[in-house]
């Protein structure tokens, strides 16, 4: 029988994408994130037929099907870029990243939405991103494009709720777009994720918003900042402002099964402690 919660954290590819699911398993993850190239850098080689074959036989060996897969993409990509160059670099970037998942059979890639780098309107952002999406999804097949909400840094777009929907909204194939949500980012942009009634309301309003059948992953991390800083700095699970309470209320909360629930906590020592501690609450 296989947990119905899938926890796991963001680990390190480093050396071939087949990595990943060693380093996953070593620490005791039911579900991971990876990056499948340098995220810091527009160009990477093309996987080598060795490094998919490896990737997949270490996914079977140590139970990961493409439902517990999250990978994440480049920080360099704008899908909202305000400008053609950038536009089109950006576009370019995640068709390959895309074509990367396709290749190694995971069926979903998330993404930060994008930034209006103050050259244009947020809408004109949305309809650029939504475009991007429509683009990608047209030159591949069986791979979701999963927007992740944001902390609202900077001209980051994807901090309300309604930014999430408006861009499922332009979306052709509502079959192949979802959202990842990211607790220190939704306290970040001003959602309440710690006490009872703020966890309610989140969800409440997520599924009025967006629609809880879109969320395909979380992202669980705890918040250095104050609710609504607008200033994306992650914290230990338990150890920011968010707190202990959150992350065992969703633990207990079925609506949340069978989706990849990522760490991305600063300390990659003790996330085997914070899978164990969120597994004890299942
Ligand atoms: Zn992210
Ligand atoms: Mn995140
Ligand atoms: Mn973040």
């Amino acid at each position: 029988m296989q947990n119905k919660k899938y926890i796991g954290a963001h680990v390190s590819a480093s050396g071939g994408v087949e990595n990943a699911p060693v380093n996953a398993a070593a620490i005791g993850a039911t579900a991971f994130a990876l990056f499948t190239k340098n995220q810091k850098q527009w160009y990477s080689k093309p996987l080598t037929d060795e490094n998919i074959e490896n990737f997949k036989a270490n996914c079977e060996k140590h139970g990961y099907s493409p439902e517990q897969i999250l990978p994440h993409d480049s920080y360099l990509i704008n899908l909202g870029h305000p400008e053609e160059e950038g536009l089109t670099k950006s576009r370019r970037a995640f068709l390959d990243e895309m074509q990367r998942c396709e290749q190694l059979g995971i069926t979903m890639l998330n993404f930060h939405p994008g930034s209006h780098l103050k050259k244009i309107s947020e809408d004109d952002c949305l309809q650029r991103i939504a475009e991007s999406v429509n683009m990608v999804l047209e030159k591949t097949k069986g791979v979701t494009a999963v927007i992740e909400n944001t902390a609202g840094q900077g001209s980051n777009m994807g901090y309300r709720f309604e930014h999430l929907a408006r861009i499922i909204e332009l979306t052709d194939d509502k079959s192949r777009v979802g959202v990842c949500l990211d607790t220190c980012h939704s306290w970040a942009a001003g959602y309440d994720f710690g006490s009872e009634e703020g966890y309610e309301k989140l969800w409440k309003d997520f599924d009025d918003i967006v629609g809880l059948q879109y969320l395909k992953g979380m992202h669980l991390n705890d918040a250095k900042k104050e609710l609504g800083s607008r200033v994306d700095r992650h914290a230990p699970l338990g150890e920011g402002f968010i707190g202990k309470e959150g992350f065992i209320r969703l633990m207990k909360d079925p609506r949340f099964d069978g989706i990849p629930m990522i760490l991305e906590t600063p300390e990659p020592d003790i996330w085997d402690k914070e899978i164990a501690w969120l597994q004890s609450h299942v």
